[in-house]
């Protein structure tokens, strides 16, 4: 590739483009702003439209009256504001949940530009009704901020371990004076050399929390700063032990967010009826997957959580870029007596809320009430739904790839058009 790219082109051409100029003027700088307002916004537009691709057409699109009027509602979703976005979004349902927090049938709405991921998840979800639901359940819950402390010795970082053990109580005071719902309920200390990084675990409420336990952290730094015995010579609110945006090890054998698990036993005749395989091939299939995932390296194995979880976070206002941390987990399917499939699916990850971050945008409000699940005292049961709607996915992926309908079903709703 880099022989294609040089061919044609002498070392000095290249020397002078990839110098940093400082000679040519830079386009305009979009003006920042903080607080949305339409001057602001028009301000931008023109610079887009006098030095981008974009034209008149592309900002009628982005910024259209419902852009303009609804400009309030973003502020405290969006800087340097230009409009929204308009997303497909397709529904699925009614999902049976048969679980400790969730319990009814759901209609599930998700947002994506990929065919076939709204009619694979729709078909799983039919097949888990059919059955009587999915059972679910809630098991464990926490969300973590790690900030990092350097010591001027390894003596002093151990000796402030022992002494941030014993601050528990006051550390936790000082953390739920930023927050009604936000409670701190575990310290816990990583030293490495003279470093120590701090994982302090919250739970949330009904909020995904990442802005709750940053700023309760913030608060309990300042309170290590003003009352260890030994002080740090530095110290950063997150120094990259929490798992915020990544799958982690330590995230996938613990928790973030919610950890939650939904299973479902289905009987041969209706594998074979609506998925057009058999328990035993799809028992085959999941063995040589699990295997493929583990020779691959990835953490936990499991199909496509990926795809039902993006779709329904965009369609409900969840942090889109926690898909990172929450697509991980383990699938698992066993053939039981009397032709019967178990499959299940846990995912540690599930990093979401019914109140705050992006829940209550326009369309984003309208799709967590079409679940039935916005405001407080749904988090939990909004979580296990999230379980069950990936145990479908994975459902009806396993169920093509037996059938050979995998490649079929993209070729016949995603191609066919320019
Ligand atoms: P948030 O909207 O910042 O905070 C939630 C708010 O809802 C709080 O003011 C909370 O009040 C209030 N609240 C009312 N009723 C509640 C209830 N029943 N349960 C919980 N809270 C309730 O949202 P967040 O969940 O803390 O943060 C999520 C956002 O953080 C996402 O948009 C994500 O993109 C972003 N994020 C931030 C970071 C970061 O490091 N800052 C990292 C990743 C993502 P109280 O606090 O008084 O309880």
């Amino acid at each position: 590739m880099i022989a294609a790219v040089l061919s044609g082109r002498t070392h000095a051409d290249l020397d002078r483009q990839s110098r940093p100029d400082t000679t040519t003027p830079l386009k305009p700088w979009i003006r920042p702003a903080k607080h949305l307002e339409p001057t602001f916004t028009a301000a931008n537009w023109r610079i887009l439209l006098a030095n981008s691709g974009a034209g008149e057409a592309d900002k009628s699109e982005l910024y259209d009256a419902r852009a303009q009027e609804q400009m309030e509602r973003y502020e405290h979703n969006i800087e340097n504001y230009i409009g929204t976005l308009r997303l497909p979004v397709g529904v699925i349902g009614p999902l049976r949940v048969n679980g400790i927090f969730a319990k009814g049938d759901y209609y599930v709405p998700l947002a994506t530009t990929e065919a076939a991921l709204v009619a694979s998840y729709g078909r799983g979800a039919r097949l888990i009704s059919s059955v009587g639901g999915a059972t679910t359940g809630t098991l464990a819950e926490g969300v973590h901020r790690s900030p990092g402390f350097a010591f001027a010795s390894t003596t002093e970082a151990g000796l402030f371990v022992a002494w941030v053990i014993g601050a528990f109580d006051m550390l936790k005071e000082v953390a739920e004076t930023t927050t009604r719902h936000g409670k701190l309920v575990e310290l816990s200390p990583h030293l490495e050399g003279d470093h120590v990084y701090l994982v302090c675990s919250y739970t949330t409420g009904d909020a995904a929390g990442q802005n709750m336990v940053t700023i309760a952290t913030e608060a309990v730094c300042r309170a290590i700063e003003a009352h260890s015995p030994v002080k740090p010579t530095y110290w950063f609110v997150e120094a990259n032990f929490s798992g915020d945006k990544k799958a982690s090890a330590m995230s996938f054998l613990g928790v973030r967010g919610r950890k939650v698990t939904a299973s479902v036993e289905l009987p041969g005749a209706e594998i074979e009826k609506q998925l057009h395989t058999t328990p035993k091939r799809m028992e085959d299939y999941w063995r040589m997957s699990a295997l493929g995932g583990v020779m691959s390296g990835s953490i936990g194995v499991q199909g496509h959580y990926a795809n039902g979880l993006a779709a329904l976070y965009l369609a409900t206002g969840q942090d889109a870029a926690c898909v990172a941390e929450s697509a991980v987990g383990v699938t698992r399917i066993e053939l039981r007596e009397g032709n019967r499939l178990f499959v299940s699916v846990t995912l540690p990850n599930v990093i979401v809320g019914t109140v705050g971050g992006g829940t209550g945008l326009p369309t984003q409000a309208a799709g967590l009430n079409i679940l039935g699940l916005k405001g407080a005292d749904n988090a939990r049961a909004f979580a296990e739904v999230i379980a069950a709607v990936c145990l479908a996915g994975e459902l009806s992926i396993i169920g093509a790839l037996c059938s050979h309908e995998f490649a079929s079903a993209h070729k016949n709703l995603a191609r066919g058009k320019a």
